[in-house]
């Protein structure tokens, strides 16, 4: 909860204190009020479809609970947006699915620069810290210094890499890291991916590729396919989810950068128009600044 505190100072100065201020001048619950409102939650990523189903909601909340005061009106709409969130993914399971037997792999894909070389150096700190043995792949073989960046992560960590020469075939980088995975008993196995979107018919490929082999080594694998959006992009990650969506089997959403974005409301456009689960939220750089999102924590968080 703490972390949400720290994370999501922006969002709730963008969010939380503009409804707060909103609120504090409202005098009655008239049309104005809820159309004033929808604007608000617009202007804050929630989407649209979103925003007009969380005010013609809170319409009837409102009168129903005779809601009058700022306070119970703002507790209303807290209410609300937790219960939306959490009807929107209601057959989601938001937990990481584990191998019943040998190791799980875990992919990681996504446009550059969205968050998914810090997610994996944040996740393995972890895994490892709980005892687990963790093997990272590097299979972004594209972007210079990728490679790099990741083994810097695996040293900081404690943990193995594999990695390939630079522009060499990512595929052959998986194929490499599952076979270590397998034979040395690893517990769990993260791949990097390349996101180089300017190609988007080659990424694609090279990403089904890439879990054709890990599916041929392990028929279970990859156990999830998980999607880093930076959440500062705002609608264009939307996009972007759809995109990643059409042509990959993604099981998740890894929301990146939630300190750094005053639109916290995304995390309800996910929800809503993807149906995919938000599994973990990026809150900030330090390999710490990870959390397994929590729709209550995350709301009370913007308006705290
Ligand atoms: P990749 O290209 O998808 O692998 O992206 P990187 O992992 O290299 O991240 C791009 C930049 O975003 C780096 O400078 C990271 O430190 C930064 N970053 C990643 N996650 C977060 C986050 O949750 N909060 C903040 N503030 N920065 C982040």
């Amino acid at each position: 909860e703490e972390k949400y505190d720290q994370g999501l100072k922006k969002s709730r100065s963008g969010f939380g204190e503009r409804l707060n201020r909103f609120l504090a001048r409202f005098r009655s619950v008239d049309e104005d009020f809820f159309d004033d409102l929808e604007e608000l939650m617009i202007e804050s990523d929630v989407g649209y479809e979103m925003a007009v189903r969380l005010s013609d909601e809170l319409r009837e909340e409102v009168k129903l609970q005779n809601a009058k005061s700022t306070q119970e009106v703002s507790n209303v709409i807290i209410e609300k947006m937790v219960e939306l969130y959490e009807e929107a993914g209601a057959n989601e399971d938001d937990s990481i699915h584990l191998a019943e037997q040998g190791p799980t792999v875990i992919m990681f894909v996504g446009v550059n620069g969205a968050g998914k070389t810090t997610t994996i150096g944040k996740l393995a700190a972890r895994y490892k810290q709980a005892g687990q043995k963790v093997l990272l792949a590097a299979a972004d073989t594209f972007r210079a210094g990728a490679t790099e960046q990741l083994e810097v992560w695996a040293q900081r960590d404690g943990v193995d890499i594999v990695t390939g020469p630079e522009n060499s075939d990512p595929a052959a980088v998986v194929f490499d890291a599952v076979k270590k995975a397998k034979d040395d008993h690893y517990d769990i196995l993260f791949v990097d991916t390349a996101g180089r979107l300017q190609n988007k018919v080659n990424l694609m490929n090279e990403l089904a590729k890439m879990k054709r082999i890990l599916t041929r080594e392990i028929p279970s694998a990859p156990h999830e396919v998980l999607l880093v959006l930076d959440s500062t992009t705002g609608q264009n990650a939307l996009n972007q989810a759809k995109l990643f969506k059409e042509s990959t089997d993604v099981t998740g959403i890894v929301l990146t950068k939630l300190d750094g974005t005053a639109r916290g409301g995304i995390v309800l456009a996910i929800r809503n128009e993807l149906h995919l689960p938000v599994k973990f939220v990026g809150l900030g750089e330090k390999v710490t600044d990870l959390e397994k999102f929590d729709a209550s924590d995350f709301v009370y968080g913007l308006f705290k």
